[in-house]
């Protein structure tokens, strides 16, 4: 083997690409594993993550991520803290792929796409100040923490009709901030919301601020934009669900990509149109999201990567 052709090179490094990192370096890849601009991914921005399995405790995302990284560096996965800029991939079988981390060119037979993909936000300040004390792009994950409370949903898709849905289960109540006057999410979504007693909608009614001491959030204050007028609704949680975007933008036009910019994968693999390049995680997935389910898939990107190289005979 030439020695400045790696076997493996990983690009992301939320819950996918360490478990990809720990299962190509058991299986002797020695991957290289780029983190880009935010190590850790987005776990790193919520706070207790109770539905791991074998945290009975739970465990903060941030530290997950240390340990997710520190098992990867246990089996010799070499961590760099840059970002991939630019990929020329190869598009015939056993062809090297490049990447460049700025100037620097890597060489891969197998490349691991695990970039993940950012909630949007509404681009508020408020949104930053309160983030981690009641704002969250995630019902699931943090709608435990509202048990009994109030809490607001914004956006009108079917993922803000699933999480609000989901929280009106754990909240006292849920309000839906909806800025047309009709839903995006499909009918059977918005019936199973409006049949929810606890969830009421406000048609035409958007977020503009928020206030709460200590960086708590205790109210939304919200404009309806046909009358302009304004008023503060009691609440302790504020959910963002106006959709998410996949970090693709780097690949785009040389991998195939559905509409919405996430990575196309073949049937239960994690292959994508081209050889020897896979997709793992939030990248390749806008349905489950979770760290395990990320987890999971990354897991199957080493092993897909591993059966490719023994197929190329390397
Ligand atoms: P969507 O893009 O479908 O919906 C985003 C929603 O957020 C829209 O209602 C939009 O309003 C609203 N929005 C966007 N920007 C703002 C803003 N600045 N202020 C207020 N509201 C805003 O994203 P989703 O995440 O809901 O869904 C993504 C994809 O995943 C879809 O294809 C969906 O069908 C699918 N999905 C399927 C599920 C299922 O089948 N179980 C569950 C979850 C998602 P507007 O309508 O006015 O543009």
């Amino acid at each position: 083997m030439e020695n400045n052709i790696l076997d493996c090179v990983i690009v992301g490094s939320g819950p996918a690409g360490f478990t990809a990192a720990i299962y190509a370096a058991r299986a002797d890849l020695k991957p290289e594993l780029y983190t880009g601009m935010e190590p850790g991914g987005q776990l790193t921005t919520t706070t207790d993550v109770e539905n791991f399995p074998g945290y009975p405790d739970g465990i903060t995302g941030p530290e997950m991520m240390m340990q997710l990284q520190k098992q990867a560096e246990r089996f010799e996965t070499k961590v760099y803290y840059e970002m991939i800029t630019k990929v020329e991939f190869a598009t015939e079988k056993g062809g090297i792929h490049k990447l460049y981390a700025g100037s620097r060119e890597i060489l891969a037979r197998t490349v691991i796409i695990s970039t993940g993909a950012t909630a949007k936000y509404l681009g508020l300040d408020d949104e930053k100040k309160y983030m981690g004390g009641g704002v969250s792009a995630c019902a699931t994950c943090d709608g435990f923490f509202y048990k009994g409370k109030e809490v607001i949903v914004v956006g009108a898709g079917d993922t803000a009709a699933e999480e609000a849905t989901y929280l009106s289960k754990i909240a006292s109540k849920v309000t839906m901030l909806v800025r047309r006057d009709e839903f995006r999410a499909s009918k059977v979504m918005v019936k199973r919301v409006m049949d929810t007693e606890n969830i009421e909608v406000k048609f035409n009614h958007e977020l503009i601020g928020i206030k709460g001491e200590n960086s708590l959030v205790e109210r939304a204050v919200v404009i309806n934009n046909k009358t302009q007028e304004e008023s503060e609704l009691p609440v302790h949680g504020i959910f963002i669900a106006i959709g998410h975007k996949p970090n693709t933008e780097v690949f785009a036009g040389q991998i195939d990509l559905e509409e919405n910019g996430y990575i196309i994968t073949e049937g239960k693999s994690t292959r994508t149109n081209l050889p020897g390049v896979f997709a793992a995680g939030d990248v390749q997935d806008h349905t489950y999201r979770q760290a395990v389910t990320a987890a999971g898939t990354g897991c199957m990107a080493a092993m897909d990567a591993e059966r490719y190289l023994q197929e190329i005979g390397e």
